[in-house]
């Protein structure tokens, strides 16, 4: 079972930790958007898939794979 398996995200992950983040950068950062979909996903059961663009649902994103953990 794989989780998350999302190439293009990763870099953008590991990039976002290099750093304490003391306060958001302007416009939605990454983890917005998957707290976004988390939140869609729990109250419509569906929701837009933050890596392809997709519909993503609780088993996971139908097009690329990617789940939400
Ligand atoms: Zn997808």
């Amino acid at each position: 079972m794989s989780t998350a398996t999302a190439p293009p995200v990763e870099p953008l992950i590991l990039r976002g930790d290099s750093r304490p983040r003391l306060f958001q950068p302007a416009g939605s950062t990454l983890e917005d958007v998957i707290l976004g979909a988390w939140e869609d996903l729990a109250s419509e059961g569906r929701t837009k898939c933050p890596v392809c663009g997709d519909q993503l649902a609780p088993a996971g994103c139908s097009s690329c794979g990617s789940a939400l953990s």
